[in-house]
């Protein structure tokens, strides 16, 4: 019926006339004449009703229609006190146009709910990223269309799905227990990255998060909103297998020029020849600073397939940490090294991986410190923590990279043009050999005033 009024317009003026017509002749019916005194109850009711169908052209047309009619037909009737009557009428007209005006109202707020609730849907379902509510079981109750060209699936039919069930097995575990953090409110906004099944069979990577909604009234859900990032993820890999080949590749000629090196330093000692037993020794350093990038990309690969071997032990750090600094005391002659500590410092650790990372964070500490400078190296006693502190005085960290830099491959954007090469991925093993250490690690750091780099282990 609204359809059918909305598209014949000449319905929405038949239809109050229709109306306002039967409630006079009801009115004016022997068998209920009495009513012709009270048609206005009658009246009202052609108004809403014409309002509701036709909307609030249709009203006013039945307050003007009833209007008349009663004029022509039931006033006359209305004797001796017509001109009562007459008013009445008139009282009727001004309160059928106010209402009239105030349905014309609601129909104008009505118009631009639905434009912006349009306009917001169009922006959702022309998004190329994807939406999809669930309930708080993962229980499927809307997808934005992109989702379903994305996983290839005809329209509504993933709705009444788990959302589970269509993430890759691998996946799935850390995804429930992050999904459980969220509905407990232990997060406020979930992170993921995980691949889902498409309809051909298929893997595709998402990356996004998850809202809980369920407490906003008209939402009452949990929203997930996601990219496609196969792409990027297929580079990343075809990246890792890159590196993790080559650095295998590298391993042995590398090692066995190494070897040779020696071989010839002895001779050349045995001569006697020190000016080349001097190039024999940088090209000694050399290779040796190429094995340890080479053991580093290596650790990489080995620590994202959960590789890395470790071999737990008692260890006095208050000891051990000055045969470590000792041997980068002897290599970088012009930084000055300050040692010191609280008394025995004894921590359950992997004693190669611990210098790997006290080694990483004082190469850091020298490499980014240009001139004469001096490295402080102190171990304290926190809260029942072993805590080894590194501080230099150079260029620093700004603000903002500060929690980014523990990150794979990442490198300050704002390094100096002439800043010493580097990876990016010294403080990404140190980080991943802490955490398996069950320990932290952080820096506070000053932009142009130094470093203080630190992690703190377990006393044992
Ligand atoms: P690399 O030094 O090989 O680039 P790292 O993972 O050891 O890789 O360090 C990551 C980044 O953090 C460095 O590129 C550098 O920008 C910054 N950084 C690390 N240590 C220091 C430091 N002591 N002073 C200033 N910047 C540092």
């Amino acid at each position: 019926m609204h359809q059918l009024l909305k598209k014949h317009y000449w319905l929405q003026i038949a239809l109050p006339v229709l109306l306002a017509s039967l409630a006079t002749w009801i009115t004016l019916h022997p068998l209920v004449e009495v009513s012709y005194r009270t048609p206005y109850l009658m009246f009202f009711g052609v108004i809403f009703i014409s309002s509701a169908y036709g909307g609030s052209r249709s009203s006013i047309i039945a307050t003007v229609s009833c209007v008349l009619l009663s004029f022509l037909f039931i006033q006359p009737k209305y004797q001796p006190q017509s001109e009562i009557f007459g008013v009445a009428n008139f009282i009727f007209l001004a309160e059928g146009l106010l209402l009239s005006g105030l349905f014309r109202r609601i129909e104008k707020i009505q118009q631009k709910l639905s434009e912006s609730e349009q306009r917001f849907r169009g922006i959702i379902e022309k998004s190329a990223e994807g939406m999809l509510m669930t309930d708080q079981n993962g229980q499927i109750s809307y997808l934005s269309p992109s989702v379903n060209i994305l996983l290839g699936a005809q329209s509504g039919e993933l709705v009444g799905t788990s959302i589970q069930s269509l993430l890759h097995p691998d996946e799935r575990v850390a995804f429930d227990i992050q999904l459980e953090q969220l509905l407990k409110q232990e997060i406020s906004e979930m992170e993921f990255l995980t691949r889902i099944k498409a309809k051909s069979g298929g893997w595709i990577w998402i990356e996004g998060t998850v809202m809980d909604l369920r407490k906003e009234q008209s939402i009452s859900s949990l929203v997930f909103q996601y990219r496609d990032v196969t792409n990027r993820i297929e580079l990343e890999l075809q990246k890792e297998d890159f590196v993790q080949i080559t650095s295998h590749e590298l391993k042995t000629p590398v090692t066995s020029i190494k070897g040779f090196i020696q071989v010839l330093k002895k001779r050349h000692q045995k001569e006697e020849r020190e000016q080349d037993i001097k190039i024999i020794e940088r090209i000694e350093n050399q290779s040796e600073r190429l094995v340890h990038l080479i053991e580093d990309l290596l650790d990489v690969t080995r620590i994202k397939n959960g590789e890395l071997p470790y071999h737990f032990s008692y260890l006095d750090l208050t000891t051990y940490l000055p045969e470590v600094i000792a041997a980068h005391e002897a290599i970088h002659q012009e930084h000055t090294f300050n040692f010191s500590t609280f008394g025995p410092a004894l921590v359950y650790a992997d004693k190669d991986r611990i210098a790997q990372v006290i080694s990483n964070l004082l190469n850091n500490a020298i490499k980014y410190s240009p001139g004469k400078t001096t490295v402080e190296i102190k171990l304290s006693l926190e809260d029942g923590h072993i805590k080894t502190s590194i501080t230099d005085q150079g260029i620093g960290i700004p603000a903002a990279q500060q929690e980014r830099i523990f990150e794979r491959f990442y490198r300050v954007s704002t390094l100096p043009k002439d800043a010493v090469n580097g990876l990016g991925i010294g403080l990404y093993i140190s980080n991943e050999i802490v955490k398996r250490h069950g320990g932290e690690i952080a820096v506070s750091s000053k932009e142009g005033q130094g470093s203080e780099f630190w992690f703190r282990l377990a006393a044992g």
